[in-house]
């Protein structure tokens, strides 16, 4: 089973790499933002609270990320899993811990995707272009990225501390297929 963990500040590229690293392995890639979006079409009271928070630049609580993990961990993943943009808090990272430990599941490798702000303001607006997020504009990004520095960063700290030997830092500012290429030498080392 490979199990891996994408951490990286909002519009590094966690999830365009996620994606390429799930198709390069075969294996499921949990975006909670993806599903987050995916529940707001939905048009409910759940949607209209989501659609606000997320609006915003904030992070959904950690009663509903940890359930739509939970859910997708038992059912969709039982070769590996990758996960992008989870966990985000401490309370999320203790959950997920909690459940690889019960479910004898180690964690294989964590990429950490550094990236300038300068340069994620720049690429954060040119993805609001094209892909209509709501969520992308510039001061929803500050917010956004503070969240990342407030809660996030110090949960990619804890890992980084407690899991030095799977733990790997990786340069965002490169192209995306040097990026893809580093992650997947990595892979192909062990
Ligand atoms: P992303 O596409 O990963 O940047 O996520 C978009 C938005 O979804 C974030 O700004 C948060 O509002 C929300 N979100 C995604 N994942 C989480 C999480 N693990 N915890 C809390 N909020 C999340």
């Amino acid at each position: 089973m490979t199990s891996i963990i994408f951490f990286g500040p909002p519009g590094a590229g966690k999830g365009t790499q996620a994606k390429k690293i799930s198709t390069f392995l075969n294996l499921p890639h949990i975006s909670t933002g993806d599903v987050l979006r995916s529940k707001i079409k939905q048009n409910d009271q759940l949607a209209l609270e989501l659609k606000k928070i997320m609006t915003s630049g904030k992070l959904v609580s950690d009663e509903i990320l940890n359930k739509i993990v939970l859910d997708k961990l038992l059912n969709d993943c039982r070769s590996g899993f990758i996960l992008d943009g989870y966990p985000r808090t401490l309370h999320q990272s203790q959950f997920l811990n909690d459940f690889l430990e019960q479910s004898k599941i180690k964690l294989s490798y964590i990429f950490n995707i550094d990236i300038d702000f300068k340069i994620l303001e720049e690429r954060i607006l040119k993805r609001s272009k094209e892909e209509n997020r709501d969520d992308d504009d510039i001061d929803v990004i500050k917010v956004r990225y503070q969240a990342y520095l407030d809660t996030t960063q110090k949960v990619s700290d804890h890992y980084m501390e407690n899991n030095k030997d799977i733990f790997y830092n990786i340069h965002g500012d490169d192209k995306i297929d040097e990026i893809t290429n580093k992650i997947i030498k990595i892979l192909k080392n062990d």
